[in-house]
């Protein structure tokens, strides 16, 4: 695996350091290999190698990770923020009918993902994660004439996802049937219209000026390109055509659940820009899902194992961040924004910080915050301590009773609460001065091993 591959590069690297550009350009050679082995076309993988060169060069190696564990991290980072960072939603909201436009070559998945999204739509839920969605009233059309029986074929998967498609009339021509469709929308009251174009094996002129034509006609809200994500190397081409001639708002990748490496992803975003809005994980009519770079980051780069191993070298930057933090108590020094910094990573982890483990104070203070609620508790403290002066949040021994009553009020809490917090504060920083005793963080984690 890559992982593997670097290790051999970085072997003399050892220790503490920063990643050098010599070491960082060997590295990164062996992930230009990796990404190419992973269908990523090869001007898509060069130009990713610059960027990612770029942010290598000159970071600190963490004690915890190696070197190559390092540059994985990196790479995966970059790959995740190139594959687009946020699941995007379907723009939807102009004067109905809201025409989704799909286009593709044949055999990649149109008809099938028509019925799809369709089928979500008319749920009232074709935008993940945001349950109690509207349900709409959807019609499909089928502008395929080259093929015997597309239209057919669409009508089918209608009846049995119970979406309405348009009447067949056979000898209409794609603009004319897309014409047809727009009218039936606007009179009967459809709020969308998801017209599924015609394929070829290849990209070819008489495609593209039909597509053009429809889009004129059909002044589509969102015209999603579809690609099957085992397209190899020819992914740029197709996309770079497709997307020269239609103002495409969006990708969706069919075939994810095949043995597709995820190069294709990387191939589309580089070369469209556009977002990637869904991913087809099957050949039956749910099986379409929110599109996942952390996923497909990991298939380009390897498979599982980098998976883990990124998340292993996360766990070591908390390490740092924990280790940072130790050096400053271990002075004694434990105001209102360690406490902050504390809670806030405790959020971040879902309630378990890297401190947390090891220190006595904290795991009371875990405790105490999940007897009480868990999460809200954490975002009351929060808003307590933002709602102190720069000197409370220093010298939290200020706080007395008139100034515990204005915290309060500041941060929509009571007294009672300020109360508690500041019992949490004095608990963990008493356990603080014992750890200080004992020898500082320093003898204590190595005891800890
Ligand atoms: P079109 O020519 O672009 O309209 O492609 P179709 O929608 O007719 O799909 C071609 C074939 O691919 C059909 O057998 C589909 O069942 C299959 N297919 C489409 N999407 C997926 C997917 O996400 N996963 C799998 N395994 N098969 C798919
Ligand atoms: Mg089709």
């Amino acid at each position: 695996s890559l992982s593997d591959r670097l290790g051999g590069v970085f072997d003399r690297l050892r220790g503490r350091g920063a990643l050098t550009e010599a070491d960082v350009r060997a590295a990164m050679r062996e992930v230009r290999v990796a990404l190419l082995e992973a269908d990523v076309a090869l001007p898509v993988a060069r130009e990713f190698v610059e960027k990612a060169t770029e942010k290598a060069i000159g970071q600190n190696v963490l004690r915890s990770v190696t070197p190559g564990q390092q540059v994985v991290k990196i790479v995966s980072d970059a790959l995740v923020e190139m594959l687009g960072s946020d699941a995007v939603e379907l723009e939807l909201g102009v004067t109905p009918p809201a025409v989704i436009m799909m286009v593709g070559l044949q055999g990649s998945g149109k008809t099938t993902t028509t019925a799809k999204i369709a089928k979500r739509l008319a749920a009232g839920q074709a935008n993940f994660g945001q349950a109690g969605r509207e349900r709409k009233k959807v019609l499909m059309a089928s502008l395929d004439v080259n093929r015997p029986n597309a239209q057919e074929q669409l009508a089918t998967l209608g009846t049995q996802i119970d979406v309405a498609t348009l009447p067949i009339v056979q000898g209409q021509q794609p603009v004319d049937i897309a014409r047809r469709a727009m009218q039936a929308a606007k009179l009967q009251g459809y709020d969308v219209l998801m017209l599924d174009t015609a394929g070829r094996l290849h990209v070819d002129q008489a495609l593209m000026d039909e597509m053009k034509a429809v889009a004129d006609v059909a002044n589509p809200a969102e015209i999603l390109l579809v690609v099957d994500s085992l397209t190899g190397q020819d992914a740029v081409n197709v996309a770079q055509n497709f997307s020269d001639q239609v103002p495409l708002t969006g990708i969706v990748l069919t075939r994810m659940d095949g043995d597709a490496r995820g190069g294709a992803a990387l191939s589309m975003r580089a070369v469209t820009g556009k977002p990637i809005k869904f991913a087809g994980t099957g050949e039956k009519l749910d099986a379409l899902e929110a599109f996942h770079p952390e996923r497909v980051a990991g298939r380009i780069l390897g498979m599982g194992d980098v998976v883990s191993l990124v998340e292993r070298a996360a766990e070591s930057i908390q390490q740092e961040d924990a280790e940072r933090m130790a050096a400053k108590m271990a002075k004694g020094q434990f105001d209102m924004n360690d406490l902050r910094a504390q809670l806030a990573q405790m959020q971040r982890m879902g309630g378990l910080g890297a401190l947390a483990g090891m220190i006595p104070g904290m795991k009371k203070a875990q405790g105490a915050v999940a007897s009480v609620g868990g999460e809200k508790v954490l975002v009351h403290m929060d808003a307590m301590i933002g709602s102190m002066t720069i000197k409370e949040r220093n010298k939290p021994e200020l706080i007395n009773a008139k100034r515990k009553i204005r915290i309060a009020k500041g941060s929509g809490t009571t007294v009672q609460e300020v109360n508690k917090l500041l019992k949490m504060h004095l608990e963990m920083s008493t356990a603080m001065k014992k750890i200080k005793k004992m020898g500082g963080m320093k003898g204590m984690m190595a005891m800890l091993g």
